[in-house]
C-alpha cells in the first residue's frame, strides 16, 4: 500500500492511455484480451454483474418483485426508468418493455464495461474503458456495450459520457421505442426486440411479470417526482438521515481483523466482513479523493499475490483527515465528487490484495494511519457490536 492516491489514481489513468497510444502495446493487448475471453464465455449470458445481494441495509429499500429479489441499487435503476418515462408521458406500458429489457441485459444494473471484447480494436477498447470513469454497479464485456440497456456507442446510441447517465440511457430507450410502428399494441418481446435489434429477443419476453408489477409500483413516485428537474431517482441508496458533522459506521458486518502489526507488517486498517455486495457508505462529509481500480484488475475477486486496494474509494474530510474504502466488488461515486455521510460509495468484495469478502476500513490522520475502532468510538460509532444487518 504504497504511493499517494494520486499517484494511484495517475498510474490508473496511465494504464488506459497507454493501451490507447502505444502500438507496440497491442500484442501485450491481445494477449491479455484472449486470457479475458474464457471469463466472458463462463459470464454469458448473464454479464459479469457485481450481485449485490443484500439491500442498502442501513437505509434503502430493496424488494421482491414476482418473486425476484432486487435490491435497492436496482430498484433505483428501475425507478430512475419509469421516472423518465412519466416525465415524458408516455403510456406505462413503456416502462414495462424499458424494465423487461433492462433486467435482460443487464439485471438493472449500470455496467460499465472494461472494454476487453476481443471484437473491439485497442482504440475502441480504450474509449469504452472510459465508462469505468462513470458511477456504476457492475462490469460487462459484451462489445461496445454500457448501462442497464447494454446500449453501444459504436451503433450510434450516444458518446460514452452519455450512456453512462441513466437518464439519458432511459431517454434514449423511449427515444427509439416511439419510433416502433403501433409500439403500445404490440407483445412486449416484439417492441423491445425492434428496440434493442437483439439476437436474444426472446428472452425479454420472461421478465414481463417482473416489469408489469415493478412497472405498477413505482408509476405513482414517478408521477410525482416527473416534475422535478432531472427526473431521476434520487439516489440508488437513500441518503442516511444523518447529523452534519456526524460519522456512521461505512457498512455492515463483523470485525474480523483488527487494526495493528500482522505477520511483521502494519494492517493501517480494521477489516469488516459482511455479505458479498453489502453497500458501503461514507462514514461522514467530504470530498472523493480516489475512485479506482488500484490493482492489476479489479472485475473478479484477487488474491492474497496480487498486490494493492482492488477497488479503492478514498476520501477527505478536511482538517488532515481521510478514510479509505477498499476491496469493493464496485463502486457508484467518481474523483471529485462531494460525498455526505450515508452516501452510498460501493459495495463489499474482494477486489486486490484479498481473499474473502470485506471492506477494509482505514482513518488517517495526516497522512498516518490511525486504528479506527478507537477513532471512530471517539466519534459515537461502535464498530464492535457485530451488524447483522
Ligand atoms: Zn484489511
Amino acid at each position: 500500500m504504497r504511493g499517494t492516491a494520486e499517484s494511484i489514481a495517475r498510474a490508473y489513468a496511465r494504464r488506459w492511455l497507454w493501451k490507447a497510444v502505444a502500438p507496440a502495446a497491442v500484442p501485450l493487448f491481445v494477449a491479455l484480451t484472449l486470457l479475458l475471453i474464457p471469463l466472458a464465455l463462463i459470464a454469458a449470458p448473464e454479464a459479469r454483474t457485481e450481485s449485490a445481494s443484500s439491500a442498502c441495509s442501513i437505509g434503502g429499500t430493496g424488494a421482491t418483485v414476482a418473486g425476484i429479489e432486487l435490491d435497492a441499487v436496482q430498484m433505483g435503476a428501475a425507478q430512475t426508468i419509469v421516472t423518465v418515462a412519466a416525465a415524458q408521458e408516455l403510456d406505462p406500458y413503456a416502462a414495462t418493455v424499458a424494465l423487461a429489457t433492462a433486467y435482460q441485459e443487464s439485471r438493472i444494473r449500470m455496467l460499465a464495461n472494461d472494454g476487453s471484447s476481443p471484437r473491439l480494436t485497442a482504440e475502441q477498447a480504450a474509449v469504452t474503458a472510459t465508462s469505468l470513469t462513470y458511477p456504476h454497479d457492475g462490469l460487462g464485456s459484451d462489445h461496445d456495450s454500457v448501462n442497464t440497456f447494454q446500449q453501444r456507442w459504436i451503433a450510434g446510441w450516444g458518446t460514452v459520457a452519455q450512456l453512462m447517465d441513466p437518464v439519458y440511457a432511459a431517454e434514449a430507450f423511449f427515444t427509439r421505442l416511439v419510433e416502433v410502428p403501433e409500439w403500445q399494441n404490440v407483445p412486449l418481446t416484439q417492441a423491445a426486440q425492434a428496440v434493442q435489434i437483439s439476437a436474444a429477443g426472446g428472452a425479454y419476453a420472461q421478465w414481463g411479470p417482473l416489469a408489469r408489477e415493478l412497472t405498477g409500483m413505482l408509476w405513482p413516485a414517478a408521477q410525482s417526482t416527473a416534475a422535478g428537474p432531472a427526473g431521476a431517482a434520487p439516489g440508488v441508496c437513500p441518503g442516511l438521515p444523518v447529523a452534519a458533522g456526524s460519522w456512521i459506521r461505512p457498512t455492515t458486518g463483523t470485525v474480523t481483523s483488527g487494526y495493528g502489526s500482522r505477520q511483521g507488517a502494519l494492517h493501517a486498517g480494521v477489516d469488516i466482513a459482511g455479505p458479498r455486495g453489502s453497500p458501503v457508505y461514507a462514514a461522514a462529509e467530504g470530498t472523493v479523493l480516489t475512485a479506482a481500480c488500484t490493482s492489476a484488475y479489479c472485475d473478479r475477486d484477487g488474491s492474497l499475490s496480487l498486490a494493492g486496494y482492488g477497488n479503492l474509494i478514498e476520501l477527505d474530510h478536511s482538517a488532515g483527515v481521510t478514510t479509505r474504502y477498499a476491496h469493493l466488488s464496485g463502486y457508484t461515486v467518481i474523483a471529485g465528487q462531494q460525498v455526505l455521510a450515508g452516501t452510498l460509495i460501493g459495495f463489499q468484495g474482494s477486489t486486490g490484495n484479498s481473499t474473502g469478502v470485506h471492506l477494509h476500513f482505514e482513518v488517517r490522520t495526516d497522512g498516518a494511519a490511525v486504528d479506527p475502532v478507537p477513532w471512530l468510538a471517539g466519534h459515537g460509532v461502535d464498530l464492535q457490536t457485530p451488524h447483522p444487518g
